[in-house]
């Protein structure tokens, strides 16, 4: 997270948040830096509030904090969203940069510290987060699914906030974090209008942030040769051997393109959209979307793109015999077909096209599945990036 500091001076503000009854205002375009004693002020602060917030108790929380006065280039940005970066090549950036910075335990929170800083929106969304108060951490929370639901359904530029065919909540965390709820959405007014829809136990505090949620900030364009495990593509190749069922219900299918073949899946949680992958046939044209997983490397599908689906054929019945206007009698598998009567033969059954059960166009995990930066299809579609969508439920 990145939070940038200076002394406003004039110009429109906008309300961004509430805190302990307290309006917090942001001003966009014009503030002044800090002058060297302000910013050891914010500095003690800084270090203040994470010595002391930080669960450093947690095997995974691994705190930092840096502190800039100019933002460096998005390049670590990039590098930070796609792929994994050494912790050295950070420290390394914010000593060039004069930073103040200090890291904990692992110290890999720099990175993502940093790379927070170096971000310079090409696409993003906001978050509405709604905060509890303290006596209230750790116990259940209470927000009705129903007000979710009604909430998601009345404001179109929220997304990825009700599942409502897998009864998920997702705005709700699971950790016994201070957040009470957070919603996401393209527009920052109608999520504080959208907050009001909810029902739930009293709000502390609430604030607006931009973020690189939903936005596919992660995923680059690779060959299969080029996939790397950790790392998240979009790989465009031909179905090579029809998907299959595993034990605990993931479904796999491989994916070929002139460079190698890798395996996809669609693990069990990704529920409906399973039953997507099982529509897909050898000679499919397609482009995945998804995490590399390592051991064995696989691409971890989030959404595909069909692009073109081969004509699939069945018998429907044994040929019929150009003279006698009978069907012809089978000579045993695969060994042809031969007319009882005037003995002349064929090797080609009658075929009809078989009916596919999918068809082209853009399919995704359900929300209940979907990861924080997948761009989800209703903000593909609002962008125009998408021509064809389509859903599990009409295929
Ligand atoms: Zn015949």
């Amino acid at each position: 997270m990145c939070i940038r500091v200076g002394k406003a001076c004039g110009g429109s503000r906008q309300k961004i948040g509430v805190i302990n009854g307290q309006e917090v205002f942001c001003s966009p375009t014009s503030f002044t830096q800090l002058d060297q004693n302000q910013q050891k002020d914010l500095a003690m602060i800084v270090k203040e509030t994470v010595e002391t917030q930080a669960r450093v108790d947690d095997e995974n929380t691994n705190p930092g904090y840096v502190l800039l006065s100019e933002r460096p280039n998005n390049e670590l940005y990039w590098k930070a969203v796609t792929t994994i970066v050494p912790l050295d090549e950070v420290q390394s950036l914010l000593k060039k940069h004069h930073a103040c910075f200090e890291g904990y335990k692992n110290c890999r929170g720099l990175i993502g510290a940093t790379a927070a800083i170096c971000w310079e929106p090409d696409d993003r969304t906001f978050e509405l987060i709604a905060y509890r108060p303290q006596q209230r951490w750790g116990s259940k929370r209470l927000v009705d699914s129903l007000s979710v639901q009604h909430m998601d359904a009345d404001c179109p530029s929220a997304f990825d906030n009700y599942d409502v065919r897998n009864h998920h909540n997702r705005i709700v965390p699971n950790s016994p974090c201070p957040i009470l709820y957070g919603i996401r959405g393209d527009d920052p007014e109608s999520l504080v209008t959208a907050s009001t829809l909810v029902k739930s136990e009293p709000m502390e505090s609430w604030m607006l942030f931009e973020t690189n949620q939903g936005t596919d900030d992660h995923l680059q364009k690779k060959s299969i040769i080029q996939v790397k495990p950790f790392e998240s593509v979009i790989v465009q190749g031909s179905v090579v051997e029809n998907p299959f069922t595993i034990q605990g219900g993931h479904v796999l299918f491989t994916l070929n393109d002139s460079t190698g073949t890798i395996p996809c899946a669609a693990y069990e949680p990704t529920k409906e959209f399973r039953q997507i992958i099982r529509g897909l046939s050898i000679g499919d044209l397609v482009e995945v979307y998804g995490g590399v997983r390592e051991h064995p490397l696989t691409i971890n599908l989030e959404k595909i793109c069909v692009k073109h689906l081969t004509l699939m054929t069945e018998k429907i019945e044994n040929p019929v015999c150009q003279k006698c206007g009978k069907h012809m009698k089978s000579k045993g598998t695969n060994q042809g077909y031969k007319c009882r009567n005037c003995r002349t033969t064929s090797t080609h059954p009658n075929l009809q096209q078989k009916p596919r059960s999918i068809r082209p166009g853009f399919y995704e995990v359900p929300i209940c599945a979907r990861r924080h930066l997948s761009k989800p299809l209703k903000r593909m579609a609002q962008q125009s990036t998408v021509a064809a969508i389509g859903t599990s439920d009409t295929p």
